[in-house]
This record gives C-alpha cells, structure tokens and sequence, in this order.
C-alpha cells in the first residue's frame, strides 16, 4: 500500500473550562482542565494510522516534556515518528484554549518548534518520497516550507492533499499547482476565493475557481451540510450522516485522515468522499481531537448501524 506522509504541526493543547470566557483583565475560576495532544498535523496523522493507514509524520517539537508526550502518544497510535525531530531553542507548540458553557471558545497558539519546521524537514521527505506515496499538509507550519515540499512531492509523483488550514490568504504563488487536492472549509474556501461561500451552490462555484487556479481535486467541506467535490470526471455532492454531535473540534482531521487512507488505498474518489465522511461523522460524535479517531475495526463496527446518503451529482455552476 502507498505510504501517507504528513509533514506538518504537533501542539499541546491546554483546555480550560469555564462558565464564560474572560473578559480583557477579568480572571474567572475554572471547572475543568485537560491536557491533550493536538496540532494538525499529529491529529491528520493519527487519523490515518488508527484507520490502518502506512502513517508517518514529519515535524518537530521542543526538547521538553510537551515534546516527549506528544511523539510517545503518536507512536502509541502507530504512527511512525521517525521524521520528528526535537529542537533545543524552540519549546513545543502549544495551543491554550478556554472553552465556555455554550461551547464557545478563545484560542491562542504559540507554534515554538513548528515555526521552525524547514530544512532538515524537507530533507526528510526528499530521502523517503516514492511515487504513488500521498503527502498531507496544512498551515501551521511555515507557508514557504509548505510550498517547497509541495513542489518537491509533486516531482516525485507524491499526491499533495492540502488542508488550508488555519487559512491565510493569499497562499504563496505557485502552490496550488503542486496541489492534488485541497480540503477548504466553508470558511477557508471563502477567503481563498475572495466571495463569501454559505451553501451548496457557493461551495460548487469556489470548487471550480480553485481548480481553474491549479489544483487538480476541490472538495468544500460544509460541515453537517456535507461536502461538495468538483474534479475533471464532474462535481458532485456527499451529505454529511446525521449523527448527534458532541465535539465538531478535529472534523476536518478526521476527514482529510480517511480521505488519504481510502485513495491510498486505491478507492476511486466518489468513495474515498464516502469513507472520509463516514470517518469524520464518527469523530463528531466524541469527545477531543485524536481521542476521537476511530481504530479501523470500531469505526467498521459503527458503520454497520448507519446509513451513507448517496452523492448527488451536480450540474457545473
Ligand atoms: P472543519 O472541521 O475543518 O471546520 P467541517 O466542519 O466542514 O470542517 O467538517 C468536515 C466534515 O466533517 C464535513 O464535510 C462532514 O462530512 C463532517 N462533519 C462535520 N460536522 C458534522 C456533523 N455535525 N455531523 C456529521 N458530520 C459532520
């Protein structure tokens, strides 16, 4: 089977529970505190190994004790973390995070190690890259480290999944032509286009704008309102399942992770989108990020009881 690389973010996440989110100078005590392993990039990779993908990530974390636990909750996780290198000026990224009653929330990331992602990462995959071998990036890492390796994954016959996430417009120049396929939510694709995108027929229209801009697969993910994909064999619809949602927090790792590991696979797209949704509708319905990623044989098992609504193909808008 191809191998799925992912070169991209390990953060440590601090969550804080509270009754309201403070206020600028307000303390407010809180109820809950958990500390959970995050990033992008690590919850991308443990999504495709808990699913019984080849995972192996790329990255880097501080030479401290974030650092130690989250490569050693990779690993529990099959992922392969040979390409994680632990740095000794940068402390690991970590994201602190309160989270409210009604669920809302205040985020601050500090990226430490994961901005100083570069060479040595690239180096990495120029030594490991195989045709036929998939490629998973995102955002938290830096933009033009994001661009070469998208550049180099695409001379060597690697296909580039991108999730444009957390979005910064406008993306380097170039990129989206070493892009087999991009990943944007409602909210990404919207500022990657420059219009806003609210329902099916936007995410149809951005779809075609970002592959009249290079890449070769757009798939606009809607959140319960499913995902809308436009490719050269035609543009379709999946719906999302309807389950009851409790954490919507790691949704798009969840599906970018299935969506690798159903094309590595050698599934033709219209059921990799298929499988990606069955993944990431199970992810929603538990609690945290990578805690939340199916093993394969639970997910199978969980499947048995629901029912995937049929894509519905689109006419091009
Ligand atoms: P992100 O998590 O990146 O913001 P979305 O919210 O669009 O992305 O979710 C990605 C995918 O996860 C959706 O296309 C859908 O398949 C699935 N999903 C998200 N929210 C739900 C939900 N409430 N119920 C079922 N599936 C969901």
């Amino acid at each position: 089977m191809a191998l799925i690389y992912v070169l991209g973010s390990l953060n440590m996440d601090l969550v804080c529970h509270s009754s309201h989110l403070p206020q600028s100078g307000e303390t407010v005590l809180g109820s809950q505190f958990e500390i959970q392993p995050g990033g992008k990039g690590a919850n991308q990779a443990v999504a495709v190994a808990r699913l019984a993908g080849a995972s192996h990530l790329v990255g880097r974390v501080g030479q401290d004790s974030f650092g130690d636990r989250l490569i050693a909750s990779a690993r529990a996780a099959r992922v392969n973390c040979a390409g994680i290198s632990q740095d000794h000026r940068s402390p690991t990224g970590v994201a602190a995070i309160v989270v409210d009653r009604q669920g809302q929330n205040q985020i601050v990331v500090v990226p430490g190690a994961n901005g100083q992602v570069g060479e040595s990462e690239l180096q990495v995959l120029d030594q490991h890259l195989h045709p036929g071998d998939f490629l998973l990036l995102q955002l938290e890492i830096p933009q033009p480290v994001v661009m070469a390796a998208a550049a180099l994954a695409q001379q060597r016959g690697v296909r580039v999944i991108l999730d444009p996430a957390p979005v910064q417009a406008p993306l380097t120049d170039g990129l989206y032509c070493h892009v087999y396929l991009i990943t944007p939510n409602q909210i990404e694709a919207s500022q990657l286009v420059g219009w806003p995108v609210q329902d099916q027929t936007t995410a149809l229209r951005a779809a075609q704008t970002l592959r009249q801009q290079g890449v070769d697969i757009a798939l606009v993910t809607l959140g319960a309102a499913g995902v809308v994909v436009a490719s050269q064999e035609g543009c379709f619809h999946q719906p999302a399942l309807t389950v009851a949602a409790v954490d919507t927090v790691a949704a798009g790792d969840a599906f970018n992770g299935g969506l690798a590991v159903a094309l590595a696979e050698g599934r033709p797209l219209g059921e990799a989108v298929g499988f990606a949704t069955a993944v990431a509708a199970y992810t929603v319905t538990q609690p945290g990020a990578q805690a939340a990623m199916p093993e394969r044989s639970q997910l199978e098992g969980w499947l048995a009881g629901q029912r995937l609504p049929a894509s519905q193909n689109l006419a091009p808008a």
